[in-house]
């Protein structure tokens, strides 16, 4: 689609506020910092379950040795002090959630509407996206669409769904083994299936799994899912096939395949911004895009000389917030001011 031709009321049920964040990154996180120093309220949405966005999902224990200030740190540390950071802003985050279209309303501001029905309102958006979103990789296994959302799941959001079911789980990363473990007490039965005896979860988790299937509480096999049976969406069993090819059928009847995430652009493809290879060009005064009011920051965006490095997205955040500012307080004026000499920041940071 492109939303942006409707111009519908807001939903009833929607939630104002002055900025929606798509991506919960260490970027989008950072520009709740520099809004919040301005008053600025932000919601953020992500599709993971969790912030930091690349960091904490592809590199949560590898050191950055080039964040200014800080000569080396975690992906998942940085992460863990952007948070502390913003925390007197009181961010309001959607989690597990994928921004899905875009609406411009009547009055000029956007509807962001997410796949879980959330619908956040505001006269600012801003795209701090990354290279998309991470989505789960699909196993090759014919006619497992069918299945998806019914009986075959890529993350648990509700475990009470998975209650008295008889569970099978394939992969073995943390994923898989933290859902073997977090599942195995309220499942009727728990397999866990991976293709060989060797693990790349935390080693904890893997004593703890090793430690079900002795106490008989959980099944594990060497093995792959071949094939699905069942009708209408609803799993009744599963093909198993071993490493020495020999097959066998089981019941099941929920499925959770963890064979790791891809990232894909997804719906902000179609929010009919002006995207350039799948980035989206901005100007380097205020990282605003084509399209008034929406600005994109970070790995998402494109300009001469962009280097896709954390330290240009923090600068990106804190130009978008002064041009922000003046879109969501269009009769008030803007004071620069430093965190270092400026009570009224101290107070808003909570240190004064
Ligand atoms: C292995 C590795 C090492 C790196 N090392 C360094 C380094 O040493 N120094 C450095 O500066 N940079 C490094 N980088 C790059 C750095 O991680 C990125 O520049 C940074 O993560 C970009 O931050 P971001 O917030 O723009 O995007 P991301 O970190 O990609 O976060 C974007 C977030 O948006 C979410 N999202 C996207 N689309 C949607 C949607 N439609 N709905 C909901 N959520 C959505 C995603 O789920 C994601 O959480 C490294 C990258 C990798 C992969």
């Amino acid at each position: 689609m492109n939303d942006m031709t409707a111009t519908p009321i807001a939903e009833a049920s929607s939630l104002e506020t002055d900025v929606i964040i798509i991506g919960a990154g260490p970027i989008g996180l950072f520009a709740v910092f520099e809004l919040g120093l301005l008053d600025l309220k932000c919601h953020l949405v992500d599709i993971l379950d969790r912030p930091g966005g690349q960091c904490t999902e592809l590199y949560p224990e590898k050191p950055i040795y080039d964040i200014p200030g800080i000569p080396v740190l975690t992906g998942q540390e940085l992460t863990d002090r952007l948070l502390t950071q913003i925390k007197p802003f009181h961010a309001q985050f959607h989690f597990g959630e994928m921004a899905a279209a875009l609406t411009k309303l009547a009055d000029g501001r956007w509807q962001l509407s997410t796949d879980a029905g959330t619908n956040l309102v505001a006269p600012v958006v801003v795209i701090a996206a990354g290279g998309g979103s991470f989505v789960p990789k699909r196993p090759p296994i014919a006619g497992i669409e069918a299945y998806e959302g019914k009986s075959v799941f890529y993350a648990v959001r509700k475990m009470e769904q998975l209650r008295g079911r008889d569970v099978l789980i394939a992969g073995g990363g943390d994923s898989a083994l933290d859902w073997t473990i977090n599942l195995a007490p309220i499942a009727k039965r728990l397999t866990l299936v991976h293709h060989r005896d060797g693990f790349r979860a935390a080693q904890h988790s893997v004593n703890r799994m090793r430690e079900l299937v002795n106490e008989g509480r959980i099944d594990f096999h060497v093995a792959s899912v071949k094939a699905l049976h069942g009708e209408d969406g609803q799993l009744e069993a599963v093909t198993l096939a071993s490493a020495d090819k020999k097959e066998w059928q089981q019941s099941a009847n929920a499925f959770l395949p963890f064979f790791g995430l891809t990232i894909k652009l997804g719906p902000i493809a179609n929010f009919g911004l002006n995207l350039h290879e799948n980035l989206i060009p901005v100007d380097t005064a205020k990282f605003e895009s084509t399209t008034p009011g929406i600005f994109a920051i970070g790995d998402i965006n494109s300009y001469a000389g962009k280097l896709k490095l954390i330290l240009s997205g923090f600068h990106e955040a804190a130009l978008m917030a002064q041009a922000a500012f003046h879109i969501c307080r269009p009769n008030e004026k803007l004071r620069f001011q430093y965190t270092t000499s400026s009570s009224s920041l101290q107070k808003k940071l909570g240190v004064a």
